[in-house]
């Protein structure tokens, strides 16, 4: 079973981020359906587990103009019954919508799918074609940073050891956008996406005016693909045009072989997802 550690139940966000800075490390638990598994496995072996399950104040969602922000410990349940994240970040809904079972979305946590830095993460390739920023906070001050660099390589990312993830925020895209997210996976219920991609295309005088394209379960990290992007930016889309912006961001994923997929079959899904997200964009909006 577990391996032996000390756990630690902070009151508050301030006690937590105090036990961050002690000095004596630890792993920081959410909802646990990621980390609870790696300490059953001995994946993870921690001294220490700081658990973040007493802060409310990291819960919830809220808006300020055209700006959403996500706490940390909005749960994925808690994402699917909001209006606001459906007005300000469609393509949540679609990977919320088809992420785990319900027991898995009631206690799992947009700072923990942040937080795991897995390439296969569902929510962040939607973050990230919305241009989300991450809210990192420590006893000693906070700080923003980008979403497309918060992560460093596979299961690396740019948060120190004293720092939680306190939120996750976006601007609402602008009225004329369509914003989707599609998973590939091999079954519909609970199941490890095989290719994700997330699109937010807007469309200003019959130009794509933005074009965000995030790739999930292609790389090591979830990636853009930025010269497909800048394919399509300024341009009218023709089906050639959105075809070559495919086939480029075909090249700029690196996937491997796993026991879902193979490498070649990944590449081939990021082309044909990639575009049939932004032609069904592309349509919609012109
Ligand atoms: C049956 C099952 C099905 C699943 N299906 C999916 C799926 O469809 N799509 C998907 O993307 N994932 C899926 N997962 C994985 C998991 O549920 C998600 O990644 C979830 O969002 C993790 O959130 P959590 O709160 O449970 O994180 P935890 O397990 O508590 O933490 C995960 C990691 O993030 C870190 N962390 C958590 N919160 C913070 C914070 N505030 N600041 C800093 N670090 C933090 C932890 O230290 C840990 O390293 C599934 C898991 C299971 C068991």
């Amino acid at each position: 079973m577990f391996g032996e550690f000390d756990l630690e139940m902070p009151k508050g966000l301030s006690e937590a981020l105090d036990f961050l800075s002690d000095g004596k490390g630890g792993a920081v638990l959410s909802g646990g359906t990621n980390l609870m598994i790696d300490l059953r496995s001995r994946k993870e072996r921690p001294d220490r587990v700081i658990s973040l399950e007493g802060l409310d104040e990291l819960r919830g969602i809220s808006t300020n103009g055209d700006r959403i922000t996500l706490g940390s410990r909005t749960t994925i349940s808690d994402m699917l019954r909001s209006d606001k994240v459906a007005d300000f970040g469609p393509s949540l809904i679609d990977a919320a919508g088809r992420f785990a079972g319900q027991m898995v979305r009631n206690a799992g946590t947009v700072g923990g799918n942040v937080g795991c830095s897995s390439p296969a993460a569902d929510l962040v390739p939607p973050l990230m074609s919305l241009d989300a920023e991450v809210a990192l906070i420590s006893a000693s001050g906070s700080r923003t940073v980008a979403l497309r660099d918060y992560y460093q390589g596979y299961k690396q990312d740019v948060r120190k050891a004293d720092e939680l993830i306190a939120s996750v925020s976006w601007a609402r895209p602008p009225a004329n956008s369509v914003n989707s997210f599609y998973k590939l996976a091999r079954r519909i219920g609970d199941a490890i996406t095989v290719t994700g991609i997330a699109v937010c295309l807007s469309v200003e005088d019959g130009k794509c005016q933005a074009a965000r394209i995030a790739l999930g379960a292609v790389a090591p990290t979830v990636i853009r693909a930025a010269k497909a992007e800048a394919m399509l930016q300024g341009q009218s889309l023709t089906d050639e045009l959105i075809a070559a912006a495919a086939k480029q961001a075909r090249e700029e994923c690196s996937p491997i072989d796993d026991v879902r997929a193979t490498a070649e079959y990944r590449r081939h899904t990021v082309e044909m997802l990639t575009r049939r997200l932004v032609t069904q964009a592309w349509d919609k909006l012109t």
